[in-house]
């Protein structure tokens, strides 16, 4: 028996049913099929499969049974008419770019970008002739006044990591819609659980699905999902190209979209607690959860998403050597640059995801040498208060 009609099931039950059909073996949990490549009838069939009459799996560099099923469970998550996974958060926003820009094309970006994002769209793709502005995140007219003839691309984050500043994803889709561009939004820190950057005009999200689609810290992995216009191309350059996501890695991250939205909920609830906490504290400076209604843009946040999120920024008084020691004294909290794990988090960005850009990129950013960045995990958040309470009470 096959499932009801996707479009008659909610997000919730997509998560955990959709994908992919069961084998011969009647198997509850999904299988896993961890195989290179895969056998033809006979000489006709392998020809029709290559040349792409007859559907059917080739090879795994662009066709495995397992990673489809993520790219389908993910597409109904997003809303996405495509999908391709890929094999890390980079590879997806590299794949992107090779898919929809050439030489002599513009893209315009937004300047609180996840550090090698930024090194992506000003270092290495300006090397092969494609060049980028960046904009401050939250200013429309500037994303406005910069675009130019050949902008082909808008590519921003929101939240923005780690200021988590709000970008209205409607309103820079109508800018890059009149440019004749495409909006890209990466969607790391929301997950589709959380909000749904195609609902607002977005054409395409990308996804390090090394963050909260695993979301237990796991593997590496990534996507591209949005317009078919788009992601026909993703495939192409990723059929050609290889940045493929393994069959292994694919099931990890298929797995953890069962509990993504549990997930999201719990660690959100725990970041809205910690955050208003934190703006109590002597020596903190000033705390960045767009779930505050201290943050500036509090309202648009809480229209295009179901939480602020787990991500909670704050400055310490005091620069470096006070934010050092806050690091220095956790010991519960695991002191790590990645984000998205049901274990808590922190990062000094100043010294360590931003560390490679330049001084003077940081500041323009506001990303400063007092700032700290906790991603909420699944601990008791009265645990997570004490751990970082050592350090600020010093
Ligand atoms: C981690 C991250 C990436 C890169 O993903 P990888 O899986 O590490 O390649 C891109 N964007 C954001 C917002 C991230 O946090």
């Amino acid at each position: 028996m096959s499932l009801p009609d996707p479009h008659s099931l909610h997000p919730d039950t997509l998560a955990v049913r959709s994908g992919i059909e069961r084998s011969q073996f009647g198997e509850h949990g999904e299988a896993m099929y961890l195989t290179s490549s895969f056998v033809f009838e006979n000489a006709a069939q392998a020809a029709a499969r290559f040349s792409g009459e007859e559907e059917g799996y080739v090879y795994a560099r662009f066709s495995n049974p397992t990673v489809s099923a993520l790219q389908t469970r993910l597409a109904a998550l997003e809303g996405a008419e495509g999908c391709v996974a890929t094999a890390s958060g980079m590879s997806a926003i590299l794949a992107l770019a090779m898919a929809t820009l050439q030489a002599g094309d513009h893209v315009v970006a937004s300047n609180g970008l996840f550090g090698a994002t930024q090194q992506l769209f000003g270092g290495i793709l300006s090397r092969f002739g494609i060049q980028t502005t960046f904009v401050p995140t939250t200013d429309l007219d500037a994303w406005r006044d910069a675009t130019q003839p050949r902008t082909r691309l808008f590519f921003t984050e929101t939240p923005s990591n780690p200021l988590t500043e709000v970008v209205d994803i409607a309103a820079v889709a109508d800018i890059a819609h009149e440019a004749g561009a495409l909006l890209a939004v990466d969607n790391c820190f929301c997950s589709p659980a959380l909000q749904r950057p195609l609902d607002f005009g977005a054409d395409v999200v990308v996804h390090s699905a090394t963050k909260y689609l695993d979301g237990q810290g796991r593997v590496l992995g990534g996507a591209v999902a949005g317009r078919k216009l788009v992601t026909d191309e993703v495939f192409k350059f990723l059929r050609t190209a290889g940045p493929t996501l393994s069959p292994f890695n694919a099931w990890v991250i298929f797995k953890g979209l069962e509990t993504l939205r549990v997930r999201m909920e719990a660690q959100s609830a725990s970041a809205l607690e910690l955050a208003k906490w934190l703006e109590a504290q002597p020596g903190v400076a000033r705390v960045y959860y767009p779930g505050l209604r201290s943050h500036p843009q509090h309202e648009l946040a809480m229209r295009q998403q179901k939480t602020g999120g787990a991500i909670v920024s704050f400055d310490v008084e005091g620069g470096r050597d006070a934010a050092w020691k806050v690091v220095d004294s956790t010991r519960l909290i695991s002191i790590t640059a990645n984000l998205g794990d049901t274990k808590t988090t922190i990062t000094h960005p100043a010294t360590t995801t931003h560390g490679r850009i330049s001084a003077e990129a940081r500041a323009s950013a506001g990303i400063g040498d007092g700032l700290l960045r906790v991603a909420v995990g699944l601990e008791h958040v009265d645990d997570i208060k004490e751990d970082l309470a050592r350090g600020l009470a010093r």
